[in-house]
């Protein structure tokens, strides 16, 4: 028995799949404690879009430290949070042309969402909430109630409620005309439909298997929100920072969210931080009527506003995630067609990218055979049915062929073995 198994709850998940003890990482690799190197396509779980310890953040980090830089700071002005601010002004929002205020929620996802879910609320007098299936939100109780996965929701203990789901693109495989069932119970006063607050949706569904929504039915929402009086909420946690190519995942629709959640890759360290974006006319908050201890993360804004410097004054990094996200996009489907015996389905946006198998339980198996071969990613789907990549986006073209290669044969060895 090891430490980890001695000591450590039994909720740990993702070294049960990793049974390594890893140490040192840089880029797109990672190393274990005998000096065993794997390349990294979980990245962080979208929260190492720039690669562990990217020397550029680095740098200004270890700088910042060493002459005692505020490290915690509650929602004190600090010059560090100003300096982001005026980059996240500057590099992202204007050049955008795009108007929000910038709210310092907890720093994680699920603390992001509960934060625009009370929002959206206050904002509207109205609490009932529209969710997608399939939908990951974070485990935290609000953010479950709008979360799909039927184990995760489990977990709550209790009902979860002020939640109403409708399908997400392409639930009924195309049969069904976009938002037929939608627009049907907000227009029929018969349909028991509460009055909803708001709409929180993902622009493609990262834990929900890879799905992506097309341009198209992201339009189509954001239409049916406006004309009906509903709030609009984004959540970006995963897909955002650049993991669909642009900033916001949401741009290549050209749509304007009410509310922005944002986490994961924008500290760019894997330092804790999150946002939420708020359109000016819907920032009611009151002084602190939603607080938190870890607002601060000082470092967090250094090693974020050395990113948007680094990875954003630019669209470098932006055609280069799509050129990428192609690449892979080629190699899945050169899979799927090379596989007769299963039925594999390739997919994504950008780099989130991921294959179904029709057998659910091979994805992981090819997962498990890859790590074997020194790779980790990991799987998605309401039942594990996609393998699914999140490689950094800095993965150079090599490591990428290289990864590529070991799934490829992952995928043959598992095949061939079922
Ligand atoms: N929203 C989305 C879309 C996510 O993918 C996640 C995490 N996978 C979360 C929210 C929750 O983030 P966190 O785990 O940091 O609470």
């Amino acid at each position: 028995m090891n430490i980890f198994q001695e000591v450590e709850s039994e909720v740990r998940s993702y070294s049960r799949n990793w049974p390594a003890v890893f140490d040192v990482a840089r880029g797109s690799e990672l190393w274990d404690v005998d000096g065993r190197r794997y390349l990294d396509f979980f990245g962080g779980a979208g929260a190492l879009n720039y690669g562990h310890n990217p020397p550029a953040l680095k740098r200004p980090l270890l700088e910042y430290l060493e002459r005692d830089g505020i490290t915690h700071g509650l929602d004190m002005h600090t010059q560090a949070k100003a300096d982001f601010l005026t980059a996240f002004r500057d590099r992202i929002l204007k050049p955008r042309d795009m108007d929000y205020k910038v709210q310092f929620p907890g720093p994680t996802g699920t603390n992001a969402v509960e934060s625009a879910l009370k929002l959206a609320r206050k904002i509207s007098g109205k609490e009932s909430m529209i969710n997608f299936t399939n939908a990951f939100h974070g485990m935290t109780l609000g953010s479950l109630s709008v979360t799909g996965n039927s184990m995760k929701r489990g977990g709550a203990g209790i009902p979860l409620v002020h939640a109403t789901p409708m399908p997400y693109d392409n639930y009924f495989d195309g049969k069904v005309p976009d938002f037929l069932w939608f627009e049907k119970v907000l227009d029929d006063t018969g349909s028991s439909l509460n009055d909803p607050a708001a709409v929180i949706v993902e622009t493609v569904q990262g834990e929900g298997g890879i799905n992506p929504a097309r341009v198209e039915w992201l339009q189509g929402l954001a239409d049916l929100c406006q004309r009906h009086g509903i709030l609009l909420i984004v959540d970006d946690v995963q897909m955002g920072v650049g993991r669909t190519g642009p900033f916001f995942s949401f741009e290549e629709a050209g749509i304007r969210p009410d509310i922005v959640t944002i986490s994961k890759s924008i500290s760019g360290y894997g330092l804790p931080m999150a946002l939420v974006l708020i359109k000016p006319e819907h920032d009611v908050w009151s002084p602190g009527e939603h607080n938190g201890t870890f607002r601060g993360n000082n470092p967090a804004f250094v090693t974020a506003t050395a990113a948007l410097h680094e990875y954003w004054s630019d669209d470098t990094l932006e055609r280069n995630t799509i050129r990428k996200g192609e690449k892979v996009q080629e190699a899945f489907t050169r899979i799927a067609k090379d596989t007769t015996s299963v039925e594999l389905t390739a997919r994504g946006r950008g780099l989130a990218r991921g294959i179904e198998f029709a057998q659910p339980e091979l994805a992981a198996k090819v997962c498990a055979t890859a790590f074997e071969r020194g790779l980790l990613m990991e799987t998605s789907g309401p039942s594990s049915e996609v393998m699914k990549i999140l490689a950094p986006l800095t993965t150079t073209d090599d490591e990428l062929d290289e990864g590529l290669e070991i799934i490829a044969e992952s995928v043959k060895t598992v095949i061939n073995g079922a």
